[in-house]
């Protein structure tokens, strides 16, 4: 569900019409339905009701810190995987104890931010990660709460560039490994090791690789416990897929993830940590574009627009689907016409739809790409010197810009000229 609706023809953000917004703050420009984002929040939240929770947002797939603020406030955590993203979540008013730092590069600088910040845990990736975790946190007297991130070899059924938890992938220690990875962490004097992470891909459609991936840990909770480990809390992702298209099979409801893991792992009496992403940002959010030209090519008519691939990556990088609608509600009974979406960025990968039927365009026309919240704005360039895409939040009536586009001065300014040049 989400709050981008028609309202006499014209397609609003709630309250706000996209018009409105586009003749204030120019295209293109992503903007975010606060009630959705708060929205979905609350469905993870209430899917894992009957027990101790946390709904950590992964802010990789949209990390604002207006929408970090909202979701802070409403009660969620944050899933960090960088100490950018980490200062990000604390400038939006983020205590450390909701913060959970992901991610297989961490560096000694950043583990000594976080320590020295809070952190609610590490979830670690390897065993060398384990190893200087632990000198880092007794270099600063500290103990660091860890999980371990296991690695369950389950094929998610997701696209190959987003699967994480099959063994070929560079994510987690393998689960066959794990009670000897949990065994020396258990001997490092710089950790406390509190539970196990999970995290096996995104947009998954499917809840059975989500049980398959559960079971595992839920065993391996099990043979830890036995082993002397105080497990007592599980970390177990993000992942849960959108649909990109109306047509679309809708995929499982997050009460039926929480339904899931409850029946594989609600036996435990463990705090559950889940770290969804995309379906808290995913159809919260809309990239919002003017038609430059339309180009009557030899068989087919592009439609070339001010956004391109640098603004939304998704479509070039993993051939991603996104509606596109226009700003102003086609007519009914209007005649679709065929075209090839595109940028005006050079490369031919800058499509973002070939042969797509829309309502007949012409410069302009604004239109949306619809889903396009999550793993839009942050995965957003300014390859070929096109300024940052700005960011606005519509809450109700009102709206306010949260990322302004920089002007080309400031582009150019941050480059610098060796004196001796
Ligand atoms: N947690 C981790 C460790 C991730 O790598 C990701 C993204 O791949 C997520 C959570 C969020 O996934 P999604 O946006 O699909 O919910």
């Amino acid at each position: 569900m989400d709050h981008f609706i028609y309202r006499d023809g014209v397609l609003h953000a709630e309250d706000v019409p996209l018009t409105e917004i586009a003749a204030q703050v120019g295209t293109p420009f992503y903007v975010y339905s606060a009630a959705t984002l708060l929205r979905h929040f609350q469905v993870f939240d209430e899917s894992l009701a009957w027990g101790e929770h946390l709904v950590c947002f992964a802010m990789k797939s949209l990390s604002n810190v207006a929408v970090l603020k909202m979701l802070g406030q409403a009660g969620a955590g944050i899933d960090v995987v960088s100490i950018g993203e980490y200062l990000r979540a604390k400038a939006a008013g983020v205590s450390g104890d909701k913060i959970v730092f992901s991610g297989v590069a961490k560096t000694r600088e950043e583990m000594k931010i976080a320590l020295e910040g809070g952190i609610r845990q590490f979830n670690v990736e390897s065993e060398p990660e384990l190893e200087v975790l632990s000198e880092v946190a007794l270099s600063l007297g500290k103990v660091a709460p860890i999980t371990v991130r296991v690695n369950p070899d389950v094929d998610a059924k997701t696209h190959a560039k987003i699967a994480t938890g099959k063994k070929e992938n560079k994510f987690g220690i393998p689960i066959s490994r794990a009670r000897e990875v949990y065994a020396r962490a258990a001997e490092l004097k710089g950790l406390d090791v509190v539970g196990i992470d999970v995290h096996i891909g995104s947009q998954l459609t499917d809840l059975e690789p989500f049980r398959l991936a559960y079971r595992k840990v839920a065993e391996l909770t099990e043979v830890l416990r036995e082993d002397g480990h105080n497990i007592r809390r599980l970390d177990l992702g993000g992942g849960l897929g959108i649909p990109y298209t109306r047509s679309n099979e809708a995929p499982p409801l997050p009460v039926e993830l929480g339904q899931v893991i409850r029946e594989e792992v609600g036996h435990l009496g463990c705090e559950v940590e889940i770290e969804p992403g995309r379906l808290i940002a995913g159809n919260a959010g809309q990239l919002v574009s003017e038609v430059i030209y339309v180009k009557e090519g030899e068989d087919r008519r592009f439609l070339i627009l001010d956004a391109a691939m640098n603004d939304l990556v998704r479509p070039s990088m993993y051939d991603a689907h996104h509606d596109i609608d226009p700003v102003i509600e086609a007519e009914p009974g209007v005649e679709p016409e065929t075209y090839d979406v595109v940028g005006g960025i050079c490369e031919t990968g800058d499509t973002f739809a070939k042969g797509r039927n829309l309502p007949p365009l012409k410069a302009g026309d604004l239109v949306s790409f619809r889903s396009a919240g999550a793993y839009g704005a942050v995965m957003a360039s300014e390859y070929n010197s096109r300024p940052l895409v700005p960011e606005v939040l519509v809450q109700g009536d009102k709206f306010a810009v949260i990322r302004r586009r920089p002007t080309y001065e400031e582009m150019i300014a941050r480059d610098i000229v060796p004196e001796w040049l």
